[in-house]
């Protein structure tokens, strides 16, 4: 995908596009090409490829959430800022924490988000079930690609919703585990699933919409070994 096709493809999301959220995205995309050589952050690093299979993809979101009228949003998980960054660059309205495991990435984040001077937008590093323990009920989104099986990431994902809050899981093919138990011990239910073929190379792709219904009780996220070794 070229500049000039991705341009059309956020457009017929309807999402409106300016020539600054370009260069931001061909400096983040450089970024992402030259840290890669020292640490791993992703396979893909040829451009049109990062432009379909990373900044395209993240903005898919909005087939399943209008980003103007949300506040914060938490992206779990985020690796090198999927879809955390990208949804920040076009929509600045949001307050984003972008939450990550491991350090190196964090470090790339924070370099990234000066580069591009994003305000109103934090990285965390932390594993997502001690961040969810520490900050309950705190955000009207949660995102979350290619991360955990998905009862597994409902565990924690739920706690950090408010109450009627927005959970978007982005992965692949549709899971073996519907979620379902854990659906039911954390009072949520599944709003919307969109399947759709990324375009060029139409892999899969499923965004599920889940949403919060009532307060999260305290036995949840439990600690990682728990979670680990038997999920929900
Ligand atoms: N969302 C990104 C990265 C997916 S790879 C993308 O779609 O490109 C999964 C990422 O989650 C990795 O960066 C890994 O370090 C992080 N991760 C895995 N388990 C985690 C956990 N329990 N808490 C926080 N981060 C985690």
């Amino acid at each position: 995908m070229n500049i000039e096709e991705f341009k059309e493809a956020v457009k017929a999301l309807g999402i409106s596009i300016t020539n600054e959220e370009i260069s931001k995205l061909e400096i983040y995309a450089a970024l992402l090409k030259e840290w890669n050589e020292k640490i791993n952050l992703t396979a893909i690093t040829d451009k049109n490829q990062v432009f379909l299979k990373h900044f395209y993809d993240s903005l898919t979101i909005v087939k399943v959430l209008d980003l103007n009228k949300v506040d914060s949003l938490c992206d779990l998980g985020t690796g090198a800022g999927f879809p955390g960054v990208v949804l920040k660059i076009f929509f600045p309205n949001l307050k984003v924490t972008l939450v990550d495991a491991l350090n190196k990435r964090i470090k790339f984040l924070e370099y990234v988000i000066n580069k591009l001077s994003l305000n109103n937008i934090t990285v965390i590093h932390a594993r997502a079930e001690e961040y969810a323990k520490e900050n309950r009920e705190c955000f009207d989104v949660v995102t979350a690609r290619a991360l955990s099986s998905f009862p597994v990431l409902l565990e924690y994902g739920i706690a950090l919703l408010k109450v009627n809050g927005h959970l978007i899981a982005m992965r692949g093919l549709n899971d073996s585990n519907d979620g379902s138990n854990a659906l039911k011990k954390l009072n949520s239910k599944i709003n919307n699933i969109i399947e759709f073929e990324l375009p060029f190379e139409n892999s899969r792709r499923t965004l599920i919409d889940v949403v919060k219904l009532t307060k999260t009780s305290i036995k949840y996220p439990r600690r990682y070994v728990e979670i680990k070794n038997r999920s929900l």
